[in-house]
């Protein structure tokens, strides 16, 4: 943010026009919507496909819309999705190979530049995972390009949230329910006797742009207290909690906890977790040819640790077993992904729990490895 922070108070109308907005801009907007029994990130062209009228109950292993009679559009927490869908995609190609009629290889890298998105609706746990992904994808000295010039582009608009879900737990991460920066423009919603509006505030040059050319509703300073309160009252709400201690320390001291053999009875090791975590960033290449054997292509997909092939090598999976990988996986999260990248790499979002299969909830994991250790047990050091 270089200027300074604009405020204003928008309706529905005013959230419907910053649609059109963005889009004039050139921007593709993506946001919440309803689709398939679920509030999905896809492509918005107008305001109304916001998810008006639509929350969610989530459970660990459970997931339901449920019609709302506020009116609300963002009275839901995370999705199915996260952003890194759109700045991190699923697969991508990143080169071709043709061989031409004298036997010579040509080589065209996929170098399409990428959409300026409009992220509409980007929760602050989100806000989060996206400058933890920035950190590891673009962070270092060998970024990646791909990414950096998505993300350079991309346009944030945060809302706040005043319905923490059931499994969300952002107040133990310390990444919500109040954004801290690092958006364009922010919302707050609230829906009262007087009306449905939006506090709108700017977080950069082009937020406050943006924001100068919306329509308005009058000022009306309560808005603003109305909306600190409700999203004070969401720290106070969360669905579930982290033990209060050092999670990184704790993940150290317990590797060879009971609870591992526990958790692992449970796992499938389907990867259901890292495929919906916002923070998850591993892939593997594939190469793949035509039946000519003269067409080739390297794509790029997501990865899990959770597959046996993630740590294949020669003499086998490094990690071969559900317990192993569970382990890893929940270590990284809450323990060595502060060595590696300073920060937790789990913002809380609560995905892992929900789109688990058998319903495994790492705060509960978390919880059951704590009061091991408090008993005495769960000593010693780490195998594979
Ligand atoms: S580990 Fe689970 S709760 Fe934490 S960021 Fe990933 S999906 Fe969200
Ligand atoms: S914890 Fe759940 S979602 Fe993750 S791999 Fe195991 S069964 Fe699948």
């Amino acid at each position: 943010m270089t200027g300074e922070e604009t405020t204003a108070v928008i309706g529905p109308e005013g959230l419907a026009a910053l649609v059109r907005v963005l889009v004039a801009r050139g921007r593709t907007v993506i946001g919440p919507t309803v689709r398939d029994g679920a509030i999905v990130l896809a492509e918005l062209t107008d305001g109304d496909d916001l998810p008006y009228g639509w929350g969610v109950e989530l459970e660990a292993g459970h997931y339901r819309v449920r019609p709302r009679e506020d009116g609300a559009a963002f009275a839901h927490s995370a999705g199915p999705q996260s952003w890194k869908t759109y700045l991190h995609p699923q697969r991508e190609r990143q080169w071709s190979a043709d061989r031409g009629p004298d036997g010579a290889w040509a080589v065209t890298e996929d170098d399409t530049p990428p959409p300026s998105y409009a992220f509409l609706g980007v929760r602050p746990c989100d806000l989060r995972a996206i400058a933890v992904q920035d950190r590891v994808l673009a962070g270092g000295p060998h970024s990646d390009s791909r990414y950096r010039a998505r993300r350079e582009r991309a346009f944030l608009v945060a809302v706040e949230c005043t319905e923490p879900g059931a499994t969300c737990f952002c107040t133990s991460m310390g990444t919500g329910p109040a954004v801290d920066g690092g958006y364009d423009l922010a919302l707050t919603e609230v829906v009262d006797g007087g009306g449905h509006r939006f506090w709108a505030r700017s977080g950069s040059d082009e937020g406050a742009s943006v924001l100068a050319e919306l329509p308005r509703q009058p000022d009306d300073p309560s808005v603003a207290t109305t909306a600190r309160e409700r999203v004070d009252a969401a720290a106070g709400r969360m669905g579930r909690t982290m033990p209060e201690v050092d999670l990184q320390v704790l993940m150290r001291e317990t590797l060879h906890a009971d609870r591992w053999n526990d958790v692992a009875a449970r796992c499938l090791t389907c990867g259901n977790c890292t495929m919906a975590c916002p923070t998850c960033f591993c892939t593997s290449a594939e190469d793949v040819t035509d039946l000519t054997g003269d067409h080739a292509e390297r794509w790029r997909r997501w990865e899990s640790c959770f597959d046996l092939e993630f740590t294949h090598l020669p003499g086998g999976p490094v990690r071969a077993t559900g317990h192993s990988r569970y382990r890893q996986w929940a270590t990284h999260k809450l323990g060595t992904w502060y060595d590696q990248f300073g920060s937790s790499g789990c913002v809380g979002c609560g995905r892992c729990i929900v789109w688990c299969p058998v319903g495994i909830d790492i705060t509960e994991e978390a919880h059951a490895l704590h009061a091991e250790r408090a008993a005495g047990g769960a000593q010693g050091e780490a195998t594979a």
